[in-house]
């Protein structure tokens, strides 16, 4: 692909918004130019209003075709742990086609909805009574095929999962699939490293799944190891979801989640804790004093009635925040910004929590903390509109009824809270147009291999 360059009316920058922006798109899909107040030039191409793209720091991509599918009261105690059961149910039913159909239509609706990056926390690994497939990777192959499909970039994020729970508990009939040891996971990333190594714009990290499901030492095993290999990639794990997690943690380990992981690992910004809902006071600003990045992933945390995140108490000690789509019953980063917002309302009773003295306006606040959060948690230059970062930006629909006449400060605002129409017109990831004119080049083919998909999982769960 030559070298593109655009004139843009109003772009997005990392210190605010900025008019008439010449931006140039290297051949491999990099800024290589950006300058503001600019005069058009022969050949350039015009854009109207432009913004970075988001990364979704934490999805879990069968759980799409589960959406909507456990809304239904099983006993009056629903918890996390009986909508883990249904989880489960569906995780062992999908097949390494059916997870790359369904994979590659989530991640054409995250494109269009404004994700440009995906960090896909994957732990389907074997087949469903443990036995690994030919290829040891081949579930992870599904996401990467997915990725490319669809155009997104994704930072594969195997994950390690040994456990059913604090002490050592052998795994459970239905997490057999998800299981390994230290050995036979490297051999499994190494090989979902070599195959995503052929394609330049993603890459691999690691996960681990929680501390009930991988115990202390394993945990520092597979973390020395990758520091041996100068691996700088992501560290990713869930922690203090749940408050049952908190307490077992507690029995277990002598320390809630978060003070066990502060304590016992240099945490540090290569790693991203996923929801981090239940922390104290002291475990709140050791976050954020850490430099690690929180994965806040606000309707999923809903959906399961699992708590707030202390987010206020967090971004006063500087802490750093991303989202993440987590079960894919929301696949749209603007709803994610909004909800966490509101949660944090309706708890206090106050307004525009996320704002602070830099930037005083909610939307903007929340949208330029989760560019270069998200950013941070997958260790890629991408989220800011800058030369040497990724060409991977949104064009809002200038013309909209919610958008026309709306001063620039006001923008992101009425993005995140003013609208519950999709105003993202167009979107480049690497210097590529992936949606233009709100559509996705092969999107028809993508749903209609989803529905084939999903028709088989979804009618037996209902039988
Ligand atoms: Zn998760």
């Amino acid at each position: 692909m030559p070298q593109q360059n655009y004139l843009i009316k109003k772009a997005l920058l990392s210190d605010g918004w900025a008019e008439n922006v010449r931006l140039s798109v290297s051949d491999d899909g990099f800024i290589s130019g950006l300058s503001k107040n600019a005069n058009a030039e022969p050949g350039d191409q015009r854009l109207g209003i432009v913004i970075p793209g988001l990364v979704n720091c934490h999805s879990h991509a069968f759980q799409r075709a589960m959406a909507g599918l456990t809304e239904y009261q099983v006993s009056s105690a629903d918890t996390f742990w009986s909508w883990r059961k249904t989880m489960y149910r569906f995780a062992n039913l999908v097949s390494p086609e059916a997870l790359q159909d369904i994979a590659s239509y989530l991640y054409v609706e995250m494109i269009k909805q404004g994700y440009t990056s995906v960090a896909e926390f994957h732990y389907l690994h074997h087949q469903t009574n443990g036995t690994a497939y030919s290829s040891v990777s081949q579930l992870s192959q599904s996401i990467i095929n997915a990725a490319n499909i669809a155009g997104i970039n994704l930072t594969l994020l195997p994950v390690l999962y040994m456990n059913s729970g604090f002490g050592d508990l052998a795994l459970l009939d239905d997490q057999k699939r998800f299981g390994n040891s230290v050995e036979s996971y490297l051999a499994l990333h190494d090989e979902a490293t070599r195959y995503c190594s052929e394609q330049n714009q993603h890459s691999v990290g690691m996960a681990l799944h929680s501390l009930r499901a991988v115990p202390a030492k394993p945990m520092s095993e597979v973390i020395s190891h990758f520091n041996r290999m100068g691996n700088q990639g992501p560290i990713h794990i869930h922690i203090a979801e749940q408050t049952q997690e908190v307490e077992q943690s507690i029995k277990a380990l002598g320390k809630r989640p978060v003070e066990w992981l502060l304590d016992n690992h240099p945490i540090d910004k290569q790693w991203c804790l996923i929801h981090a809902t239940h922390m104290t006071s002291e475990e709140t600003a050791g976050v954020a004093k850490s430099g690690a990045t929180v994965g806040i992933c606000p309707t999923t945390e809903a959906n399961l009635g699992d708590g707030l995140f202390p987010l206020r108490e967090y971004l006063d000690h500087g802490g750093h925040i991303a989202i993440g789509s987590d079960g894919n019953t929301c696949t749209n980063p603007l709803e994610e910004l909004r909800w966490l917002e509101y949660g944090q309302r309706l708890l206090s009773r106050t307004r525009n929590i996320a704002a602070n003295d830099r930037e005083r306006h909610t939307g903007s606040s929340l949208l330029g903390q989760c560019l270069t959060g998200g950013a941070r948690s997958i260790g890629k230059n991408t989220g800011t509109l800058k030369v040497g970062y990724r060409a991977d930006l949104l064009v809002l629909d200038e013309h909209s009824a919610d958008l026309s006449g709306i001063a620039k400060e006001f923008v992101v605002d009425t993005l995140v809270f003013g609208s519950s129409h999709s105003l993202i017109k167009s979107v480049m990831i690497n210097g590529a147009w992936q949606i233009t004119d709100f559509h996705h080049a092969n999107e028809l083919q993508i749903k209609e291999k989803f529905i084939s998909a999903t028709r088989e999982l979804r009618s037996q769960d209902a039988s």
